[in-house]
């Protein structure tokens, strides 16, 4: 298995502050590996708290300038930015697959969806709009402008290593906020490659920085960009524990915080609903990046006058879902990031048996002459699922579909909506009352009725409770990267 690119220089081991790639201070690096293999293949800057003050200070000299551009500016250096993203979808996605594992053809797909954010926000970009408040006192002129945040934080999982940094750096640099980025460790190269484009689109020194760290370096790099008061803003995306340290430590400088979280995702199939179309949307929702998404649905009730009809139609398509490395064509499934996660799915799996689950299909790693590596599981259905197992708490994270079984609505809304967490939920229903019902009473950010596939450009992605707050995407994912300012005019 090997990276071959059509542009090289994409792949860079170093941090990217105020213009300029280099190590960091202490000339540390840590290996990358690839998750089909485990073998290392390429190394990145290990930073300390040293290299996240630089970035600080470049960032925030940045700024003025940055805000003060014309807001057409700003936005023609995202549209060639995501030009050239476009440009180099190719190696992108590669580069993507080889540190991720990622079948190729969801790669190319994420390459797309994360330069449709970049496009949506160049444009969005002339648009933030104030408004003019009629007088309430004759002679004073009521204003409201929008205003940048300043320089923003921003800190990213693995699973989508291109689209999760691209939601977060296109809004902050839209809005004339500039950046200082930290991708996932396991995942550092996509995000570096998406910054040398930036580089080349004419984005000014300063205004975007990266820099990269181990695991074990990287609350002390974080640290610093929590405490500091220069930093206004921390954007967030991944687990929930991390999401609330990040809120607690920040709160000495009262940051603004979006946090998108963990999800625990509900998918109702309501007796209802065209089943053939259940399938579909969650075969779409849940295996996905094999299962490693934040709104893959992890708790899936149906309703019993069609659970063994439904199970068995699911069955049959999971158990065709075809597992292999990212370079395969048919692949569809491709390894877990690490050992840490197939260790938790495997866990998961076995706790559900133990609790009075079955297995319908997968349930185990799998390790042959296609899926060579040690990091392949199975796709799995199992059915008789309850509350008194692991995954009905706890995000799998993983191709593990559970099948609990209702027998009402009432009952198997308050069984959704029973989690600390709130991200997505889905439901399938040809009723139209029970549409709105239902829709009215899910306790989610995002609710998909009839459709298992909701992330949009377009659309305000994020969760309530504990999956978070704050919106990527839409007019309201630009509003969170602004102050609004309110200017009284008496008179002149
Ligand atoms: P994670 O929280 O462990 O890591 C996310 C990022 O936080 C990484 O960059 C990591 O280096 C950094 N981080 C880890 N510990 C930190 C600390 N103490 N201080 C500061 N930063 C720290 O999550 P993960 O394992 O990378 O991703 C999986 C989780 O992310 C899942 O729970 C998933 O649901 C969630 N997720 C949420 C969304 C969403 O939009 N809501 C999207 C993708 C993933």
């Amino acid at each position: 298995m090997t990276l071959t690119l059509t542009r090289p220089d994409l792949i860079r081991s170093g941090n990217f502050i105020n213009g300029q790639w280099q190590n960091s201070k202490k000339n540390e690096q840590y290996p990358v590996s690839n998750p089909a293999n485990g073998l290392v293949f390429a190394q990145a800057a290990n930073s300390t708290a040293d290299d996240a003050k630089l970035a600080i200070e470049a960032a925030y000299v940045a700024f003025e300038d940055w805000r003060n551009l014309p807001a057409k500016a700003r936005s023609q250096c995202l549209i060639r930015w995501h030009k050239l993203i476009l440009d180099n979808s190719e190696d992108l996605a590669r580069i993507m697959s080889f540190e991720q594992g990622k079948p190729l053809a969801e790669a190319r797909g994420e390459v797309a969806y994360g330069a449709s954010y970049v496009d949506w926000f160049a444009s969005e970009a002339l648009r933030t709009y104030g408004d003019i408040i009629p007088e309430a006192v004759q002679g004073k002129k009521l204003m409201v402008v929008k205003e940048p945040v300043g320089v923003v934080a921003a800190i990213t999982p693995w699973n989508f290593p291109l689209a999760m940094i691209a939601r977060k750096i296109a809004p902050a640099l839209a809005a004339g906020c500039t950046v200082v980025a930290k991708p996932a460790e396991d995942t550092p190269l996509t995000a570096l490659a998406l910054v040398v484009l930036a580089e080349e689109a004419g984005i000014p020194a300063g205004v975007l920085n990266i820099i990269t760290s181990s695991r074990d370096r990287v609350s002390d790099v974080v640290g610093v960009w929590l405490t500091d008061s220069r930093v206004r803003k921390i954007t967030f995306t991944g687990s929930t524990a991390v999401g609330k340290i990040l809120a607690r430590e920040s709160a000495s400088t009262l940051k603004h915080l979006s946090l998108e979280l963990g999800g625990n995702a509900p998918f109702i199939v309501f007796e209802d609903a065209d089943l053939d179309a259940a399938v579909e949307g969650l075969m779409a929702a849940k295996f996905r990046n094999g299962g490693q998404t934040c709104v893959c649905p992890n708790r899936i009730y149906v309703h019993d006058s069609v659970y063994d009809a439904f199970a068995d139609k699911l069955t049959e398509r999971v158990s065709s879902l075809k597992v292999g490395p990212w370079d395969r064509d048919d692949s569809q499934i491709g390894p877990m990031i690490n050992d840490r996660a197939i260790d938790k799915i495997q866990q998961h799996v076995q706790d559900a048996l133990q609790h009075g689950a079955k297995l319908l299909t997968g349930g185990e790693r799998i390790q042959n002459a296609i899926a060579t590596g040690p990091n392949y599981f199975a796709p799995t259905v199992l059915i008789d699922a309850n509350h008194n197992m692991q995954l009905a708490h706890d995000e799998t994270f993983g191709p593990v579909a559970p099948l609990f079984r209702f027998r009402s609505e009432q009952e198997v809304i308050e069984a959704a909506n029973n989690t600390p967490f709130g991200l997505a939920g889905y439901f399938y229903s040809n009723d139209i009352k029970r549409v709105w019902r239902v829709s009215n009473k899910m306790q989610t950010g995002i609710v998909g009725i009839n459709e298992g596939a909701i992330a949009s450009e377009t659309a305000p992605f994020g969760g309530v409770k504990e999956s978070g707050y704050g919106r990527e995407g839409s007019r309201y994912g630009l509003d969170d990267y602004m102050d609004t300012k309110y200017l009284c005019q008496g008179n002149l």
